[in-house]
């Protein structure tokens, strides 16, 4: 247990040191819950980064399998290696790839949206064909640092408006979505949560 929350704080401290963008404390302390609270099973997650959030989810419940991508190969082999340390690699499998090449012929109950912010739309619309009937599609940094809710013209970088942009589409994508019924949550960096109608 000690070893555990020590691996814990030297991911957190790794993630720091190296500009890695993991989720937030109450953020993870949401979607662990979540699994427990919704008995999840089998998560796909895109956007491994070191591994962290992966590892927490699995600390949290001893049944749920992890499936993550990750295209940056530095961060994966870095999330492999942390898998390994927590003797996860049973349940969680990495990917190494950009998501929106990879496809998938079975279904999760969980597919948590945390990778590039401009491409939330399309990994949503990608794999919400694998999401099973009762499953739920969270994606983290729906306020985006606090961007979302500024006044556009405020933000002086084009990309970083572009971005935003982006974001917006994707808020208003969800909130009127036919299919999914979303509720988003101040929490961490803004938390959606999709499910089928
Ligand atoms: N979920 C991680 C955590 O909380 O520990 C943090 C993930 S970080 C915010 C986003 C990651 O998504 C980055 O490491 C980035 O390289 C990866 N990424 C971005 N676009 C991707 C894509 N198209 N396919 C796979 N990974 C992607």
């Amino acid at each position: 247990m000690v070893e555990v929350h020590s691996n814990i704080k030297k991911m957190k401290e790794y993630a720091k040191e190296n500009n890695v963008p993991i989720m937030l404390d109450d953020g993870i302390n949401f979607l662990t819950n979540f699994i427990i609270k919704h008995k999840i099973k089998n998560v796909l997650e895109i956007g491994t980064a070191i591994g962290y959030s992966a590892i927490m989810m699995a600390l949290a419940s001893p049944t749920v399998k992890i499936t993550s991508i990750e295209k940056d190969h530095e961060r994966y082999l870095e999330a492999v290696k942390n898998i390994k340390k927590f003797d996860l690699e049973d349940r969680i499998t990495l990917i190494y790839n950009d998501a929106l090449e990879i496809e998938f012929d079975n279904n999760f109950d969980l597919i948590f949206i945390d990778a590039a912010k401009g491409k939330d739309l399309a990994f949503f619309e990608k794999f919400s064909k694998n999401l099973e009937s009762n499953g739920f599609i969270v994606t983290d940094n729906i306020n985006f640092h606090g961007y979302v809710a500024k006044d556009e013209q405020e933000i002086k970088s084009k990309n970083l408006r572009s971005l935003v942009k982006k974001i917006k589409i994707y808020i208003e994508f969800l909130k009127n979505n036919q299919e999914f019924n979303t509720t988003f949550y101040e929490i961490g960096d803004g938390i959606s949560v999709s499910s089928r109608n």
